[in-house]
């Protein structure tokens, strides 16, 4: 037969839009049709062009609903965190508490009293929901919630240092993830910076020898994700204090991760609360809702009455403000440390807080699981390692933790972690030489039957791929 003459095989579009409708016929016409012509077309192509046999119209229809099925699937999903990496921005940071997510649905579900005051009747602030407790969990005189930390820092740089000089240290101007770096927040503002010391030490006196009749703001940054060690000095929020009322000038503390307890009674490490930066006298202080805190993603900013005044008349906080979602579970992740059982309710300190005995029986229970379903395909065995806090947190922090290692015994461990990224649902690992290691800590409580199943699904591909 010619090769026009096998194109002819194929079925007509209605004819395979039909056949891949099958029986429960819920996949939208529409898409069927787009999908039918581009299989269609596909075929032909290969027909004409490689000499290629023309496949049965059931084979056709499995390739469009698959076409369909993905089309139709929602690009942000649940994934399996088992990269023992706790706050991890590209996974979306903090997982809720199931009071914060119960919060949060209630107020999406219906209507709220967002901007209403419930005992006047009159217009509410919906930055009243928090603001209290805020100032209750801190001890600081007035609070105020953006979409981000980012957005805080902008806020308070643009309302109280527009075309003004902001003196910060060599060694605090840093760079978040890529698109969150110091100096450019700071010209975005319109603030303008004064660098001073060096970048491994800095004295009181440096400062004050910047500070003139153009200065705005002190301002201390937490070096989050890095740390400069060895020969160092660095002005304590103490002294950059005292040097801020000598001056009369207003000091800030970008904080970023923000945490309300104290880890070290985790063995986590020295991380300042934030109650710890207000009582050393900060005027204005910013952190993270999806970092340490636990909650989602936000921005916290808390401080002097009449600094806080400032910014919530500034026009750009019209443009930051923060959703009714966002403040719901906020609120919900805040109540927890008011009733002060934030360390069992929030899934962050929970996992920060997992004991090492129990990480182990987790890890061995995984690999019995999945060595059950490997067969000869991996070998699976359990080491001793570490975890990460990370979210820009503590990142000389290693929390002893047990791994499990899957070693595929006929494709490399990075076509392993391939795979399981492109599964259903998604895993995410980390690959250390040729072993995959998957860290029980930050793997949701639930998910171990589903993780072991994709890892069977994963090798069966992997073997599949290898053998056809
Ligand atoms: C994480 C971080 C930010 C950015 O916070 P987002 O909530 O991600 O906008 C800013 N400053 C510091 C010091 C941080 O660690």
């Amino acid at each position: 037969m010619d090769r026009q003459q096998l194109v002819r095989q194929l079925p007509p579009v209605h004819e395979l839009v039909r056949e891949s409708a099958g029986e429960h016929g819920n996949y939208p016409q529409h898409l069927l049709t787009d999908a039918a012509r581009e299989v269609l077309a596909a075929w032909r192509r290969a027909i004409l062009e490689e000499g290629a046999e023309p496949p049965g119209i059931a084979d056709l229809a499995d390739a469009v609903r698959r076409i369909v099925l993905d089309k139709l699937r929602m690009s942000l999903r649940p994934v399996i965190n088992a990269t023992g990496v706790v706050l991890h921005t590209n996974l979306g940071r903090a997982p809720l508490s199931d009071d914060a997510l119960a919060a949060a649905t209630a107020v999406a579900r219906g209507y709220s009293n967002l901007e209403l005051d419930l005992e006047t009747g009159g217009r509410g602030s919906r930055y009243s929901h928090v603001e209290d407790l805020l100032k209750d969990l801190t001890g600081a005189e007035a609070a105020l919630v953006v979409n981000n930390n980012a957005a805080a820092v902008l806020l308070c740089l643009s309302a109280l240092a527009r075309g003004k000089e902001v003196v910060v240290s060599r060694g605090e101007l840093v760079e978040i993830g890529g698109s969150f770096r110091i100096p450019e927040v700071m010209a975005q503002s319109g603030a303008i910076l004064k660098e001073v010391g060096t970048t491994n030490k800095i004295y009181p006196r440096d400062y004050e020898r910047a500070i003139g009749p153009e200065t705005a703001l002190l301002l201390k940054v937490h070096p989050s994700n890095y740390r400069i060690l060895g020969f160092t000095r660095e002005v304590t929020r103490e002294e950059l204090v005292s040097l801020g009322r000598k001056y009369q000038l207003p000091v800030m503390e970008d904080l970023g991760s923000g945490v309300l307890v104290d880890l070290q009674q985790y063995g986590v490490g020295v991380e300042p609360t934030v109650q710890a930066s207000i009582d050393a006298g900060m005027d204005l202080v910013t952190f993270s809702g999806d970092k340490l805190l636990g909650g989602p993603q936000a921005g916290v900013i808390l401080g002097r009455s009449g600094l806080l005044q400032v910014l919530k008349e500034h026009p750009l906080l019209r443009a930051l403000r923060v959703d009714k979602l966002t403040l719901a579970a906020l609120e919900a992740t805040l109540r927890a440390y008011q009733r002060k059982d934030a360390a069992e309710t929030l899934p962050v300190l929970r996992m920060l807080a997992i004991r090492r005995e129990e990480l182990q029986s987790r890890a061995e229970h995984l690999r019995d699981g999945i060595a059950c379903r490997a067969g000869d395909a991996c070998s699976v065995t359990v080491i001793d390692g570490f975890s990460r806090v990370g979210g820009g947190a503590l990142p000389l922090t290693e929390l002893p933790t047990s791994l499990v290692v899957l070693r595929p015994k006929k494709a490399t461990a990075a076509a392993l972690a391939g795979r399981l990224r492109k599964g259903d649902p998604p895993v995410l690992v980390r690959v250390q030489e040729d072993g995959v290691l998957l860290d029980p800590r930050t793997i949701g409580e639930g998910d171990e039957e589903a993780l072991v199943d994709a890892v069977a699904a994963a090798l069966r591909c992997l073997i599949s791929e290898q053998t056809g």
